[in-house]
């Protein structure tokens, strides 16, 4: 799928600049500022039929490290924390295990994910050992919301072992609601999750170059209306204006738009440091999308940034069939991100050789929104064999 095209940006964004952004039904309440002189507020919105109100900014901690800024997050009226059981190898769970130790539990909800392999004969043994370790280095005795993780292929979320096991959970206690995430697929995932029933929470990739925004709105629409709450990732298309990764993206504009969709409750930005909590913080207190903000991201929409549509068709283009949507995102992750080890992580899960291309003459895949693949690869799969030692 192609990156959206300017008009159609312009068409769909339209409305915002109207003033449509924050409903009074979306902005029911808000949260203030704690210890602050100044009263500054962020908006709240209900998470579907959980009825939690989580305000719209969150903290995505994927790749923090530092709990100062988990704390900076907290303390300025974040409640509301997502991490996955893979994040870090476990430490970033644990770390938030750390910080959130001895606060009111009232005072916070928590996300993890955890990725089901049901291709194993010990699926459900393994997804319970999975589970439960997140909840010990959580020090938790549940999560707000347990995500199945990355589920990208249709047929999963209905697989009678998945459901068996996520409402095992919920009736256990250890996870208060079900929900799952997905980068491909989109709105195949959804209307399946509405068919199943059980997901009450879908975490999706939601950001203004998505080729298919107005089938995915129509999605999320019928998502909602079934009572399911939307979390919204990869807002920022990659975090970077240009494909070569080095100027930053404006992550308040990226927030300002997807926030417009009042059935988006939550954003969940990955912020590493308090220059970045801070930009989220202004967004999240302006939250409406302003005209120079289209201006500017319509601006980016006819540029190759780093955020891959996940569409799959290069899959199929290949003709080693690599997974190159993954690959793409480890090269996100390295290039625009600045995270090589979460990017090698990434790349581990695809057993790779780091010198995929080689046998090819010629690249058969011809990517829509005019990825250069096999330089891509040539570029990022080599890492694989670097020590993490020297990973950050
Ligand atoms: S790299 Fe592949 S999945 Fe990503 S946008 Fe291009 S064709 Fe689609
Ligand atoms: S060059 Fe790489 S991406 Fe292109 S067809 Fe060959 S193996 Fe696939």
């Amino acid at each position: 799928m192609k990156n959206i095209s300017r008009r159609k940006f312009l068409s769909i964004s339209a409305l915002a600049g109207a003033g449509a952004i924050i409903t009074p039904q979306a902005a029911l309440t808000s949260t203030s500022v704690k210890g602050s002189r100044e009263e500054k507020t962020i908006p709240v919105r209900i998470l579907g039929k959980t009825g939690l109100e989580i305000p719209i900014l969150s903290m995505g901690v994927m790749r923090a490290d530092n709990p100062a800024v988990v704390r900076a997050a907290y303390n300025a009226g974040l409640t509301h924390f997502d991490t996955a059981h893979g994040y870090q190898n476990g430490k970033n769970e644990e770390m938030l295990g750390v910080f959130f130790k001895n606060k009111d539990r009232n005072s916070f909800t928590i996300a993890t994910k955890g990725k089901a392999n049901l291709k194993s004969e010990n699926f459900e043994a393994e997804y319970e050992e999975l589970l439960n370790t997140s909840l010990r280095r959580l020090q938790m005795d549940y999560v707000d919301i347990f995500y199945t993780h990355a589920i990208d292929d249709t047929g999963s979320l209905s697989d009678p072992r998945m459901i068996k096991m996520l409402k095992k959970f919920k009736e256990e206690g250890k996870i208060k609601h079900i929900g799952f995430s997905t980068h491909a697929n989109k709105p195949a995932q959804i209307d399946e999750a509405i068919q199943v029933g059980i997901y009450e929470v879908c975490l999706i990739s939601y950001n203004f170059t998505l080729g298919i925004l107005p089938e995915l709105n129509e999605a999320i629409r019928r998502g909602v209306d079934a009572g399911m709450g939307f979390v919204a990732m990869k807002t920022m298309a990659g975090g970077v204006e240009d494909a070569s990764g080095n100027k930053k993206i404006d992550g308040a504009a990226c927030l300002r738009w997807a926030w417009q969709n009042k059935n988006i409750t939550t954003a969940i930005p990955g912020f590493t440091s308090f220059d970045l909590l801070d930009n989220c913080l202004q967004a999240a207190y302006s939250p409406e999308l302003t005209e120079p903000d289209i201006r500017y991201l319509a601006g980016l929409t006819n540029q190759e940034l780093l955020y891959c549509q996940n569409c799959g068709k290069c899959v199929g283009d290949c003709t080693k069939h690599l997974a190159i949507p993954s690959i793409m995102r480890a090269y996100m992750y390295n290039y625009g991100y600045k995270q090589p080890a979460l990017s090698k992580a990434t790349l581990s899960e695809l057993s790779l050789s780091g010198n995929e291309c080689s046998g090819c003459s010629a690249c058969t895949v011809k990517c829509p929104s005019g990825f250069k693949v096999a330089e891509k690869i040539a570029a990022i799969t080599p890492i694989i064999h670097v020590s993490p030692y020297f990973l950050t």
